[in-house]
C-alpha cells in the first residue's frame, strides 16, 4: 500500500529534497497535500508531477495565480493559513513539516493532533513549543521524527538506547560563512555575503543563521526540548567539515557517532522511511580521502547566541518564543540592512531582556495563543531596539 504524504513548505529547500526522494521512489508514495508561500511556478509544477489532492498557497492574494496555472487539472488548490491548516488535518501517514519560521508551528500542532509520524524539519516547533508538541505527540500517538540533520543523528545515535544512560550529546557545527573572520571584520559583513555556505545548500533565512551561530542555538535548544535532556549534557563543537553530526556519549564511555554526506536527503530519507531503511542515492563517504576531522571549540564570547541559547534552556517557560522572535526580527533587520551582522545578537538579547523584565516569558505555554502572544510581543520589542 502506497504511503500517503504531505509536505508543508514544499517549494523550500526541504520540501524540494523531499521530492526528490520521493521522485525516486514513486511507486511507494502518494501525495495529500503540498503546500508553498509565494513560489507559484515552483508549486505549480509540482502539483502537475505529483498530482496532490490539494495544493495551498499561503497567500491568499496569488490563488488566481495558482489556479491559472492549474486549468484543465483536476487538482483543487486553495489559499490562505487557515487552508494551510485544513491541509494538516487530512489523513496522511507522514507529514513533513518544513515551512520556515514560526509560521509552521500550527501546521505542526494540527499534523500531530492526527497520530501521524511527523517529520520535523520547522525547528521553530520545537524551539517555541517543545514541551506542547510532544505532549500532543503523546496524548494522539503520532511519531515525531526529527529531519534537522544533527538531531536526526542523535535520534539514530539513541536507537535501541535509555536516554537515562547518556552522559552528554555534542552537535558539530560548521562554523558558516565567516568562521576565519575575526570579530572586527565581522562587524562588516552584508546579506549577500551571509548567504553562502562552506558546506550545506539550503533555504536563505538558515544560511544567514549558520553564519551567526544563531541556527547552532536553535538546535542546542531543540535537542534539550526533543530529546527531554539537561541543558547542562548539551554542547556544541565546531567541525568544518560538516561529515559529523552529532555525538552521543554514554554513561560507560562510550561514544556514538553519526557520519554522512552533507546531504539532507539523508536524514529527510531515514524519516521519510521510519522506521525501515531503504536505499537512498546520496554520495558515501570515502575515508582514505577525507584524511582528518577538525574540531574546534565553539566560543560562547565570540557567538553570543549560543550563550543566549543557554539562558533559554535554562528558563524554559516562553523563554524560546521570545529568543526566535527577536531572531527572525533580528535577521530581517540585518537583511534591509538597518543592523549590522553583530548586531543581530544585540537585538536578541535586548528584546529578552525587557520581555523578562516585564513577566512575560515565564509561563509555561498551554495553547499556541500563548506562543503567538509571546512571538507577537517580543516582534514589537525588537523591532523598536536601537543599537
Ligand atoms: P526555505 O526558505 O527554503 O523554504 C521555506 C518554505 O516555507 C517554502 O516552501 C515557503 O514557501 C514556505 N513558507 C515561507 N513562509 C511561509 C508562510 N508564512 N506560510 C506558509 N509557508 C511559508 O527554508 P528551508 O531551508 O527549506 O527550511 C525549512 C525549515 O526547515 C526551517 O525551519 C529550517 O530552519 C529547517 N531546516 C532546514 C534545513 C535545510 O537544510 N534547509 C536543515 C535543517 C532544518
Ligand atoms: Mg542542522
Amino acid at each position: 500500500m502506497k504511503k500517503r504524504i504531505s509536505i508543508f513548505g514544499s517549494t523550500g529547500s526541504i520540501g524540494q529534497n523531499t521530492l526528490d526522494l520521493v521522485r525516486c521512489d514513486k511507486n511507494s508514495f502518494e501525495i495529500v497535500a503540498l503546500t508553498g508561500g509565494k513560489n507559484i511556478e515552483q508549486l505549480v509544477k509540482d502539483a502537475i508531477e505529483f498530482c496532490p489532492e490539494i495544493v495551498v498557497t499561503a497567500y491568499p492574494e496569488l490563488l488566481h495565480e495558482l489556479r491559472a496555472g492549474l486549468e484543465g487539472l483536476n487538482i483543487p488548490a486553495a489559499a490562505g493559513d487557515a487552508a494551510v491548516l485544513e491541509a494538516a488535518e487530512r489523513p496522511a501517514d507522514w507529514i513533513m513539516s518544513a515551512i520556515v519560521g514560526v509560521a509552521g508551528l500550527a501546521p505542526s500542532l494540527r499534523a500531530v493532533a492526527q497520530g501521524t509520524v511527523l517529520a520535523l524539519a520547522n525547528k521553530e516547533s520545537l524551539v517555541t513549543a517543545g514541551p506542547l508538541l510532544l505532549q500532543m505527540a503523546a496524548e494522539s500517538e503520532a511519531k515525531v521524527v526529527p529531519v534537522d540533520s544533527e538531531h536526526s543523528a542523535i535520534f539514530q545515535a539513541l536507537l535501541g538506547e535509555d536516554i537515562s544512560t547518556v552522559e552528554r550529546i555534542i552537535i558539530t557545527a560548521s562554523g558558516g560563512a565567516f568562521r576565519d573572520l575575526s570579530k572586527s571584520e565581522l562587524e562588516f559583513v552584508t546579506p549577500a555575503q551571509a548567504q553562502t555556505h562552506p558546506n550545506w545548500s539550503m533555504g536563505q533565512r538558515i544560511t544567514i543563521d549558520s553564519a551567526s551561530m544563531f541556527n547552532k542555538a536553535m538546535e542546542l535548544i531543540e535537542t534539550k526540548e526533543f530529546f527531554r535532556i539537561s541543558e547542562k549534557k548539551i554542547e556544541a563543537i565546531i567541525h568544518p567539515e560538516s561529515l559529523m553530526h552529532a555525538i552521543v556519549g554514554f554513561n560507560d564511555g562510550g561514544m556514538m557517532a553519526h557520519l554522512g554526506p552533507p546531504d539532507m536527503r539523508h536524514s529527510i530519507g531515514f524519516a521519510l522511511n521510519y522506521p525501515k531503511r531503504k536505499n537512498i542515492n546520496v554520495a558515501r563517504l570515502d575515508f582514505k580521502t577525507i584524511k582528518k576531522f577538525t574540531f574546534l571549540e565553539a566560543d560562547e564570547v565570540r557567538y553570543p547566541a549560543l550563550r543566549l541559547a543557554r539562558e533559554v534552556m535554562r528558563r524554559g517557560g516562553l523563554w524560546g518564543s521570545g529568543f526566535n522572535a527577536a531572531k527572525e526580527v533580528a535577521l530581517d533587520r540585518f537583511l534591509t540592512q538597518e543592523i549590522g551582522f553583530l548586531d543581530m545578537a544585540k537585538v536578541v538579547e535586548l528584546t529578552l531582556d525587557k520581555l523578562d523584565n516585564l513577566g512575560i516569558l515565564n509561563n509555561q505555554p498551554k495553547q499556541l495563543g500563548d506562543i503567538l502572544n509571546a512571538d507577537d510581543e517580543a516582534r514589537q520589542i525588537s523591532r523598536a531596539i536601537n543599537v
